[in-house]
C-alpha cells in the first residue's frame, strides 16, 4: 500500500494513541499495546491441480493474550499485507475486550485469490497453512476463525488437518465449522445479528424509529447479506441500496431483501437486479439513508468523502472502513458512527459461544445463541455509549477507551507492566 496514511497499522496505532492520551496511560503500558507480541511468517508450499508446487504466504499474528487465548478471523486475500493483519489483530484483541470475552486477539491471512483456485486447491491451501500454523493454535493457545473468503468448509478442513497432526480431537481450535462438526447454531449471522442489535440501539438513544427507516449496504458477502435479511426484519427497515465489488443497485421504494440474495447467490453479482438502477460503489456511501452499513473491506470512508456521508447512523460491519480523519469529520457533522470492532463484535461473541459448547460437548438452542447474543451487545453498546457521554467523544474514541481500560487491567495484575 503505497499511501501510508491508509496503512491499516498505522492506522490502529494513531487510533490507539489518541485513546491513550485521552485515558492518560503509562508510557510503557501504551508502548507494549502499540506492537503485537508475536507473529509467525509461513511460505509454504501447495500442489496445484496440474501436478506443479506453488509457494503461499501466510500470517499469524497473535497481538495479545493477557486476557485469554487470542482470537480472531483468517482472510484469503489477494493484497493481504502483514500490516492488515496486524490491525485486523489489534482490532480484535479490543473487540475482546469490549464484548467483555475471556479472550486476547489475533489474525490470520493467507496472500491468495480463492475465487482462482478449485475447490480441491482451496483445500490443499487450508491444510498446508495448518501445517505450517497449526503449532502455535490450540483451544488454550489461539483460535481461528473465518472472515474475508474463508467460510465454514474452510474452517472444516483446517479442523481436520489440525486434529490429524495432534491426533485427539479438539474441535474448539477454530470456529465457524459446519455445524455437524461442533459449529454453533446462529454463528452464520451472528456478525449481521449482533450489528442490527448496536442500531437499534443506537435509533433508541438517538429517537429514531426504525419502523420504515431506510438504509444501504456496501459490500453483499456474509455480513451484507444478513444484514440485509435481519435490518428488514428486526428492524422494519427498507432496503435501498445495495453494492458489491461489481457495482451497485438502488431502488429508493426497497428491495426485498431475501430475492437480493438469491439473486446474488445465483449471478455472483447484484447488478442486474429487477427493477433497480445501477450506482457506483462510491455514491452507495453517499445516499441519503438513515443508516449505511459498510459490510466490505478497510479505508472506504476517508476525508474525501466524509463531508458527503448523509446517513444517520454508520454501522461499520467492516473492519477499518472509516479512517481517523473521517471519524473526526463525521463526529463533528453529527453523524452517529458505530465503530466497527463494536458494530461487528456479533461474529467472535458466538464464536466464543461455540468453543464453549465445545468444551462442554453440549449445544443450545439457537433462541439461546440469539438472547445471549442480544445481551452481550446490548450491554456492549451502553457501556461505549456512557463512555461517550462522559467524555464527549466519537464512539469508536470511547470504545477505545472502553477494551483499553479492560486490557491495562488484566496487564497490571499480571504484572507485565
Ligand atoms: N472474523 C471475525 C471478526 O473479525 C470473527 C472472528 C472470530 O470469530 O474469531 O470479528
Amino acid at each position: 500500500m503505497s499511501d501510508q496514511t491508509l496503512n491499516p497499522f498505522k492506522i490502529a496505532q494513531q487510533q490507539l494513541d489518541m485513546a491513550a492520551e485521552k485515558l492518560r496511560l503509562e508510557p510503557g503500558l501504551h508502548e507494549v499495546l502499540r506492537w503485537p507480541m508475536r507473529e509467525l511468517h509461513t511460505h509454504f508450499p501447495v500442489r496445484m491441480d496440474d501436478g506443479t508446487t506453488k509457494v503461499f504466504h501466510g500470517f499469524r499474528v497473535q497481538y495479545n493474550d493477557a486476557r485469554g487465548p487470542c482470537k480472531g478471523g483468517l482472510r484469503f486475500h489477494p493484497s493481504e499485507t502483514i500490516d492488515t493483519v496486524r490491525a485486523l489483530a489489534a482490532w480484535m484483541t479490543w473487540k475482546t475486550a469490549l464484548l467483555d470475552l475471556p479472550l486476547g486477539g489475533g489474525k490470520g491471512g493467507v496472500v491468495c485469490n480463492p475465487k482462482e483456485l478449485s475447490t480441491t486447491e482451496k483445500e490443499r491451501v487450508c491444510r498446508g497453512y495448518i501445517d505450517q500454523v497449526g503449532r502455535i493454535l490450540g483451544l488454550t493457545k489461539d483460535v481461528p476463525a473465518p472472515d474475508v473468503y474463508t467460510n465454514p468448509q474452510d474452517m472444516a478442513w483446517m479442523m481436520d488437518e489440525y486434529e490429524k497432526i495432534t491426533g485427539y480431537h479438539e474441535p474448539g481450535v477454530i470456529t465457524g465449522k459446519p455445524l455437524p462438526l461442533g459449529g454453533s447454531a446462529g454463528r452464520g449471522d451472528a456478525t449481521a445479528r449482533g450489528g442490527i442489535f448496536t442500531v437499534r440501539e443506537a435509533a433508541k438513544v438517538l429517537g429514531l424509529n426504525t419502523q420504515g427507516s431506510t438504509c444501504a449496504i456496501q459490500g453483499f458477502g456474509n455480513a451484507g447479506q444478513f444484514a440485509a435479511t435481519l435490518a428488514q426484519e428486526i428492524l422494519g427497515s427498507k432496503v435501498v441500496a445495495i453494492s458489491d465489488s461489481r457495482g451497485g443497485i438502488y431502488n429508493e421504494k426497497g428491495m426485498d431483501a431475501q430475492k437480493l440474495v438469491d439473486f446474488k447467490l445465483k449471478t455472483g453479482k447484484v447488478a442486474g437486479f429487477d427493477g433497480a438502477e445501477e450506482i457506483s460503489n462510491e455514491e452507495i456511501l453517499e445516499l441519503d439513508v438513515d443508516v449505511l452499513y459498510p459490510s466490505a473491506l478497510e479505508n472506504v470512508i476517508t476525508k474525501d468523502n466524509a463531508n458527503n456521508i448523509k446517513a444517520k447512523i454508520v454501522a461499520e460491519l467492516a473492519n477499518g472502513p472509516t479512517t481517523p480523519e473521517a471519524d473526526d469529520i463525521l463526529f463533528r457533522n453529527g453523524v452517529f458512527d458505530i465503530p466497527d470492532f463494536l458494530c461487528n463484535a456479533g461474529g467472535v461473541t458466538v464464536s466464543y459461544f461455540e468453543c464453549v459448547q465445545n468444551a462442554y460437548n453440549y449445544y443450545w438452542e439457537v433462541e439461546d445463541v440469539h438472547q445471549r447474543l442480544d445481551k452481550k451487545m446490548t450491554r456492549a453498546f451502553h457501556d461505549v455509549y456512557s463512555m461517550q457521554k462522559k467524555h464527549n467523544v466519537h464512539m469508536r474514541m470511547a470504545a477505545y477507551m472502553v477494551a483499553i481500560e479492560r486490557v491495562a487491567e488484566v496487564m497490571k495484575l499480571r504484572g507485565w507492566v
